[in-house]
């Protein structure tokens, strides 16, 4: 399994992912709300839209603009199931386990708080938290993924 470095290392180079940035809008709207509450959207979002085995609209669910997640999410290839397939081979038709969500989810973090720094948003001690969480769990679970 790629860490979350590497893989965002791999979005980076696809120039359709690499284009998604966020907005002033989106940055004022994190500084208004907390990246905690942030990551409570992204597991919502997440859970809802991308989690069950059958998406009637999958590849048209995840709008391009609105809310911070929604741009991670195509910035991530997490957009919908179609994509995460194609990235990250996770098959379509099958729900999301709990700890693929989370995967995800932090996935989507680490790019939206990463963006948020790049433009001029501080998120000093949270953000080292967040980043040491990442590492020791993509490490601790590097054995047991897609086999
Ligand atoms: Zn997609």
């Amino acid at each position: 399994m790629q860490t979350i470095d590497q893989a965002l290392a791999k979005l980076q180079m696809s120039r359709f992912r690499a284009k998604f940035h966020l907005t002033q809008k989106d940055r004022d709207y994190i500084t208004e709300k907390g990246m905690d509450t942030i990551r409570s959207h992204a597991e919502n979002f997440i859970a809802t839209r991308l989690a069950p085995a059958e998406i009637p609209n999958d590849g048209k669910q995840t709008p391009m603009r609105g809310h911070p997640v929604f741009l991670a999410q195509h910035a991530c290839a997490c957009c919908c199931r179609g994509c995460l397939e194609k990235w990250y081979r996770v098959p379509k038709c099958r729900g999301l386990t709990e700890d693929q969500q989370r995967r995800i989810v932090n996935l989507l973090m680490a790019w939206i708080c990463r963006e948020y720094e790049k433009t001029g948003g501080f998120y000093g001690k949270e953000k080292d938290r967040r980043y040491a969480d990442f590492g020791a769990e993509t490490e601790k679970e590097d054995g047991d993924r897609h086999d």
